[in-house]
């Protein structure tokens, strides 16, 4: 059992009014708020020991870099990585899948082929059609049903010996459903083809284990996971890390530069040009310290009730329908009323305090698929309560009242 109350407390901007009314936070699909360990740890690095990483001999920059290198430690032991190498520091699951896709250019010939899915984020859509463009590789798309889930029947079909590179979410953002990834990764790599996953989703709310999964590359993002912004990693198995060419040029990752001829550091160096966001990522450390800390399996009971609860109250309310209705789900509440737009009434409950996203949420293709323009989607964290999510309920009801 979680001491919610208690919990509250550790995250400062949870107490305050928004529009005048208590804030009831449930957007946290799009960023988790932040507890005062994490924000005191970027405050605390400034204030003393603020230097750039990997460069100079004195102090501070010693004591800089092993706060940094720390974290990276941290997630090795967090997610089972083999090796601490395999951990890359990057600015998010956005970039992680770039640095992927771009580095890929080279691995791939004419008609080889990449298969990705119905419930993409742009952000493992986009990339991969870059790539394409430009090798001219052929883009596959596993479809999903009427639920929310993947066909895999159909994804069997799309395998192939072209198949080169398999990207797939582990957790969809817009419908919550959770994809059966250990499959999807052991069927591809009948076929010798690589595997990424885009776990933006999937690390707020459960344990996950590289080595287990046996992915070639899991991407993810700090600030959904109580971390802040403008850090996340990119997990790649030595060997395809050694396999690819660095993605930045620059400082950093290189060992020797010529104009001749640039050689360049060792893994994890090689793919992290520049100076980084090292209050960040010191940071980082201190939200999967304290995400350990709570425990994320008490994370998952409670969300799930909470998730369970949400939905069972808003099939009550007359003429909602609920996008993503997979038995596999994460805490993500996607839905509609008849004849209203999310918009409408995701303006009305802000009103109220309630934050909640609207729109297509990163994922038009899904929109098409349902032809639907967005949805109002509520996404819970452990720190939002049974007594928040029946305010919420009766907001909407309200919205609905006023709008038809
Ligand atoms: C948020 C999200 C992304 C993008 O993450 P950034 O932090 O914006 O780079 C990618 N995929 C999924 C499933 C997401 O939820």
């Amino acid at each position: 059992m979680l001491a919610i109350q208690k919990i509250r407390l550790d995250f400062p901007i949870l107490n305050q009014k928004v529009n005048n009314k208590p804030l009831i936070y449930l957007d946290n699909a799009a960023t988790s708020q932040k507890p005062k360990v994490v924000i005191d740890a970027i405050e605390t690095y400034y204030k003393t020991i603020n230097s750039n990483v990997h460069r100079g001999v004195h102090t501070l920059s010693q004591l800089a870099t092993d706060a940094y290198e720390q974290t990276r430690n941290k997630l090795q032991n967090y997610f089972n990585a083999k090796h601490t190498h395999e951990i890359i520091f990057t600015r998010g699951t956005t970039e992680s899948i770039n640095l992927v896709a771009s580095s890929f250019t080279s691995l791939l010939n004419k008609n080889d082929e990449v298969i990705i899915s119905a419930l993409e984020h742009h952000s493992n859509i986009v990339p991969w059609q870059l790539l394409c463009e430009r090798t001219g590789a052929i883009l596959r798309v596993i479809p999903m049903n009427e639920k929310g889930e993947l066909v895999l029947d159909s994804y069997k079909k799309l395998l192939n010996k072209n198949t080169k590179i398999v990207a797939v979410s582990h957790v969809s953002n817009a419908l919550g459903t959770i994809n059966p990834i250990k499959e999807i990764i052991d069927l591809a790599h009948q076929y010798d083809a690589a595997v990424l996953i885009d776990g933006a989703q999937a690390v707020p709310h459960m344990q996950v284990d590289f080595q287990a999964l046996d992915c070639d590359f899991y991407c993810a993002s700090a600030h959904k996971m109580y971390g802040p912004t403008g850090i996340g990693f990119l997990y790649g198995k030595e060997k395809w890390l050694h396999k690819l060419p660095p993605y930045h040029g620059g400082g950093e990752m290189i060992k020797e530069v010529t104009f001749e001829k640039t050689t360049y550091a060792d893994l994890p160096h090689k793919f992290e040009a520049g100076t980084p966001n090292i209050a960040a990522g010191i940071a980082f450390g201190t939200a999967i310290e304290y995400l350990e800390k709570i425990g994320v399996s008490n994370i998952a009971t409670y969300e799930n009730e909470l998730l369970h609860y949400a939905t069972q109250e808003i099939l009550k309310v007359e003429d909602v329908t609920i996008y993503g209705t997979s038995e596999n789900k994460a805490s993500v509440l996607s839905f509609n009323i008849k004849n209203i737009h999310p918009f409408d009434i995701g303006s009305i409950v802000d009103k109220l305090g309630i934050a909640v996203r609207t729109g297509h949420h990163c994922t038009q293709p899904i929109m098409q698929f349902f032809k639907i323009p967005g949805t109002v989607r509520a996404s819970f964290s452990f720190y939002n309560t049974k007594e928040e999510i029946t305010l919420f309920i009766e907001a909407v009801k309200r919205a609905k009242r006023m709008l038809s």
